[in-house]
């Protein structure tokens, strides 16, 4: 085996053993792009040697997702037939874990109109709510990993043949899951996510009323948190009882921004991808929760229809904590790829929250949980903010204040 193929059967083996973590007699489902097919592979035969009863691969390819959101006609993108239903409850069901391979061209419906993709979400989101939210909410294990493909790759360095495009993309998602030819790569991981879980625990601790950010960039805002918060990340507890980490690489903790409780400036420090545009240079400014005014120096267009998508895109629905000194952070590259960029640094997300970020938030309906300041919209879209020289305060109930990040890093 060479060095790309060693690499990449550990990569398969991180996915099964400590990502989905599979169990005996369990049912598999991988959904990966075709050019992921060498890893598919081998993820497959590391669940039947980790006695998966059977796995399953849906696979997808972005010029027929393409050809299809351009030929159909309105009333077909609304329609979803008996079997694909049929198949979600047989998942659910049977407590099937998920296993994603990442592996999308940023651009591969560049052209289309996104019109058609809102048309098809909002027909056939409410018929697949149960399946979303069993996996949202983790009651059985789900995992996702990426692999490069050459478009892709091409995105991230344009300048490069694409061979070694395609190299240098393979070795940073290599670099940032942290595989390496002479780790323990279950070892390295279980050390790597019960450091995640130090700082959830110690955020938890402190139960904080309020954080503050602050960096000479101009953020300077408070972050009012929603009460009984949970900070979370590293791994999770599925509702079956099985531990499992659902993102590879993950480097963040994060909980649940108050909905209408933020207030002041956030300046961002990386370039956002929404939809096929990159928004640079953008600060936003909140009262209340709500964004009151904004600006950007590139893509103003494509921001203003994020935050005014619906009623919630204009408010928080995460705040998640990196240390700037971090594996994806460190590379400096900007990956056109959330499970990377979300990564690299502090960020915020407008949009829908994480009822798993509130205790018993799982349990609750929708209304509930909005009554505990829950925000609801039909995105999520994560942007960074974190600085080497941001400076994080926690506020506590009782009026105490704690340092939490010190010139970009966390001081416990
Ligand atoms: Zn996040
Ligand atoms: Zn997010």
């Amino acid at each position: 085996m060479n060095k790309k193929e060693l690499l990449t059967k550990k990569l398969a083996r991180l996915a099964v053993k400590i990502g989905a973590n599979v169990q005996e007699g369990q049912v598999v489902i991988i959904t990966s792009d075709l050019h992921a097919a060498p890893l598919v592979r081998l993820i497959q035969e590391e669940a039947y040697l980790a006695k998966a009863k059977k796995v399953y691969v849906d696979w997808k390819d972005d010029v027929l997702t393409k050809n299809y959101y351009t030929y159909v006609s309105d009333e077909t993108l609304q329609e979803m037939p008996e079997w694909d239903l049929l198949k979600m409850k047989y998942m659910v069901e049977h407590n099937a874990c998920r296993i994603v391979i990442d592996s999308r061209n940023p651009e591969a419906l560049k052209g289309v109109d996104v019109n058609r993709l809102l048309i098809a979400s909002r027909a056939n989101g409410p018929k697949t709510t149960f399946f979303q939210n069993h996996y949202s909410s983790s009651k059985s294990q789900w995992t996702i990993v990426a692999y490069p493909n050459d478009a892709w790759a091409k995105t991230i360095f344009p300048n490069l043949p694409v061979e070694e495009a395609w190299d240098k993309l393979f070795d940073a998602i290599m670099y940032t899951s942290r595989v390496t030819l002479d780790n323990d790569i279950e070892k390295e991981w279980q050390e790597h996510t019960k450091r995640l879980e130090l700082h959830s625990k110690k955020m938890n601790e402190y139960n904080f009323k309020e954080l503050h950010f602050e960096n000479c960039l101009g953020t300077n805002l408070t972050i009012g948190l929603v009460e009984s918060h949970i900070w979370a990340g590293g791994g999770e507890m599925g509702g079956n009882g099985v531990y499992f980490v659902p993102n590879i690489p993950t480097e963040e903790v994060f909980t649940m921004p108050h909905k209408d409780k933020v207030n002041g400036k956030v300046v961002s420090t990386k370039p956002l991808n929404y939809q096929g545009t990159l928004i640079k240079d953008f600060y936003l400014i909140f009262k209340d929760g709500k964004v009151v005014e904004f600006d950007a120096k590139e893509g103003y267009d494509a921001l203003k229809s994020l935050i005014e998508l619906d009623e919630g895109s204009s408010r928080l629905g995460e705040v998640a904590l990196i240390s700037y000194d971090s594996p994806i952070s460190n590379l400096n590259i900007l990956f056109n790829n959330t499970l990377f960029d979300e990564n690299a640094s502090c960020h915020l997300a407008l949009g829908n929250a994480y009822s798993m970020n509130i205790k018993d938030g799982t349990k609750q309906t929708e209304e509930e949980l909005v009554s505990r300041g829950y925000n609801v919209s039909l995105t999520h879209v994560d942007f960074m903010f974190g600085s080497s020289d941001m400076e994080i305060t926690g506020y506590t109930y009782d009026g105490k204040k704690v340092p939490i990040f010190v010139k970009g890093n966390f001081v416990f």
